[in-house]
C-alpha cells in the first residue's frame, strides 16, 4: 500500500516519502502527517480480520496498536517493531463519575494501563519502530514526564541509547523513577517545555539524534489506534462525546485522524465530537477557541498548572487539532486546579483512579454538561490518559489537605481523606471504627 509523508496544511502541495527525517514541512513550516491509499480496505473484511487476531497469541496480534496495524501501513518491514503489549486497556463504566458530572452515563478509556502507564506507549512502539526502520541509534525527547518515561522503556527494549530533556523540577516523581529506571540518559534544563523544545530541535539536528516528540508523525500513528481500539470495544457504536485533556495536542490530532480515517474507510458513519479539556492556567487553545478560530494561537509565556502532563504554553499540534475539533463539531473548555483536583478524587472513589492532567475529562464533561453542551442523556467517552501511580505527591499532599496552586493558593481536599494515627489500643481503634460505621 503506498504511504507517504504529506503536509497536513491542505494549501500546501508538499509531499515527501515516507522515510524522509522530516517533523514539519520544508515548504510552509507546517506539521507532516502519515498518509496511505485506503482505498483497497473493505470495512467487512477489516474488522473481521481485526477481531481474528484476537485468538492469536503472535506479539504484533497481541498488541492494542498493531492489531490495527492494516491502517498504519508505514513500515516496509515489521521486524522493526518493538512491542511491550501496549493497548489493550479498558472501557470502564463509572456510574460514580457519571453522576458527579450530572451525566447519565460515561465510560473511561483508561490509557494508564499501558506498559509504562501513560497513553504515550501507544505512540511510541510506532515512533520506535521508525526510528530503527530507519537506522537511527540514539533517540530523544523533551517531556513533561510521560514521554521520556514511554520512549525511555520503547528504547531500552529496542536497542536505542534514550535522550531525555525534562524540565528542571517540573517533574512528577513516578515519571523521573522510569526515565532512570529504564536507564535514559535524563538531562534536566532550566527552562520550561516550551524552551527546552526549541533547544533539543536544534540538537537533533545538528547530532542526527532522531527526535520522538509529537511532532514525530508516526508517534501521531501509533496514538490514534486509541481511537479505534475504544470503538472496536464498543462495537463500533460511536459515542456522542469524545472528551480528552490537551496539553501539546498530539493526542486530539492522533484520535481525530485515527476517526477520520475509520470513517474514511468505511467501518464508521460519523464522527463523535471531540471536546479538548485544558487546565486554565495553560489554556492557549482554549483561549483561541474562544475568541473565533480565525486567527493564530497566542502562547501563553508561563503556563502553570499542577497537573503538569498538560502544562504546555505553546503547543505544537494545535493547528491539527483545531482541524479536527473544528471538524467533529467538537469544543474547547478550559478547568481550575480546583476542578482538576476534586474530579480526580471522584475518578479515584469509583474504584478507577488517574492522574491528575486526565482527570480534566471528567472535569470539562462536568463543566460542558453544566452549561447544556453536552446533554444529559449523551453516551460520552472520556480518555483517561495516565495511572494515578504517576503523581503520588499530588495525591498525598490532596487527602491530606496540604495541596496549594503553583500560585501559592490552598486548594480545598473536598474528598480528602487523611489517614489516622492511633494508639496500639484495640479499644480505642474500636470506638474510632464505631465512629466511622
Ligand atoms: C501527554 C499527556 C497529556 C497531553 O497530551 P497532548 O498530546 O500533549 O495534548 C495529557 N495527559 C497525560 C497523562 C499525558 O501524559
Amino acid at each position: 500500500m503506498s504511504a507517504e509523508l504529506v503536509c497536513f496544511n491542505p494549501g500546501c502541495p508538499e509531499r515527501f516519502p515516507i522515510d524522509a527525517v522530516l517533523y514539519e514541512c520544508p515548504r510552509c513550516g507546517r506539521l507532516l502527517e502519515a498518509r496511505y491509499d485506503f482505498a483497497p480496505l473493505k470495512p467487512a473484511a477489516l474488522t473481521a480480520m481485526w477481531d481474528g487476531r484476537l485468538l492469536s497469541r503472535e506479539p504484533l496480534d497481541v498488541s492494542g496498536v498493531w492489531r490495527f496495524r492494516d491502517l498504519l501501513p508505514f513500515l516496509g518491514d515489521t521486524k522493526h517493531i518493538v512491542t511491550l503489549q501496549e493497548g489493550n486497556t479498558p472501557l470502564l463504566d463509572a456510574p460514580g463519575a457519571a453522576a458527579y458530572a450530572r451525566l447519565d452515563h460515561i465510560q473511561f478509556k483508561h490509557q494508564g494501563y499501558n506498559p509504562s502507564a501513560s497513553f504515550k506507549d501507544n505512540g511510541m512502539t510506532a515512533g520506535i519502530a521508525q526510528a530503527r526502520a530507519l537506522g537511527m541509534k540514539r533517540v530523544a525527547c523533551v517531556s513533561t514526564g510521560n514521554t521520556s518515561a514511554s520512549m525511555a522503556a520503547y528504547a531500552a527494549a529496542g536497542g536505542l541509547q534514550a535522550v531525555i530533556f525534562l524540565p528542571y523540577g517540573k517533574i512528577a516523581y513516578g515519571k523521573l523513577a522510569q526515565a532512570l529506571e529504564y536507564g535514559a540518559l535524563t538531562i534536566q534544563v532550566e527552562a520550561n517545555f516550551d524552551q527546552i523544545l526549541a533547544l533539543v530541535r536544534r540538537l537533533a539536528e545538528e547530532l542526527g539524534i532522531y527526535l520522538l516528540n509529537s511532532i514525530n508523525p508516526f508517534r501521531i500513528e501509533g496514538q490514534k489506534t486509541i481511537a479505534i481500539e475504544m470503538l472496536d470495544q464498543r462495537g463500533w457504536q460511536v459515542p456522542d462525546w469524545l472528551v480528552l485533556p490537551g496539553g501539546n495536542l498530539g493526542n486530539v490530532s492522533a484520535l481525530g485522524k485515527g476517526l477520520r480515517e475509520l470513517k474514511e474507510v468505511g467501518v464508521i458513519d460519523r464522527l463523535p465530537k471531540l471536546a479538548v479539556v485544558q487546565a486554565a492556567g495553560a489554556a492557549p487553545f482554549f483561549h483561541l477557541f474562544q475568541s473565533g478560530t480565525g486567527g493564530a494561537i497566542q502562547n501563553v509565556e508561563n503556563p502553570e498548572t499542577l497537573a503538569t502532563a498538560i502544562r504546555i504554553g505553546a503547543p505544537v499540534s494545535w493547528e491539527k487539532a483545531l482541524r479536527e475539533v473544528q471538524s467533529s463539531g467538537g469544543v474547547v473548555e478550559s478547568v481550575t486546579e480546583q476542578e482538576i483536583a476534586d474530579a480526580k478524587a471522584i475518578i479515584g472513589r469509583s474504584g478507577i483512579g488517574c492522574e491528575p492532567a486526565s482527570a480534566a475529562s471528567l472535569a470539562g464533561a462536568r463543566k460542558l454538561c453544566s452549561r447544556g453542551v453536552i446533554a444529559e442523556d449523551a453516551d460520552v467517552v472520556g480518555v483517561l490518559t495516565g495511572h494515578l501511580l504517576k503523581d503520588p505527591d499530588y495525591v498525598y499532599r490532596y487527602h491530606t489537605g496540604r495541596i496549594e496552586t503553583p500560585g501559592g493558593d490552598r486548594l480545598t481536599s473536598t474528598l480528602g481523606n487523611q489517614p489516622v494515627v492511633m494508639p496500639n489500643d484495640p479499644g480505642k481503634i474500636a470506638e474510632f471504627l464505631l465512629t466511622r460505621a
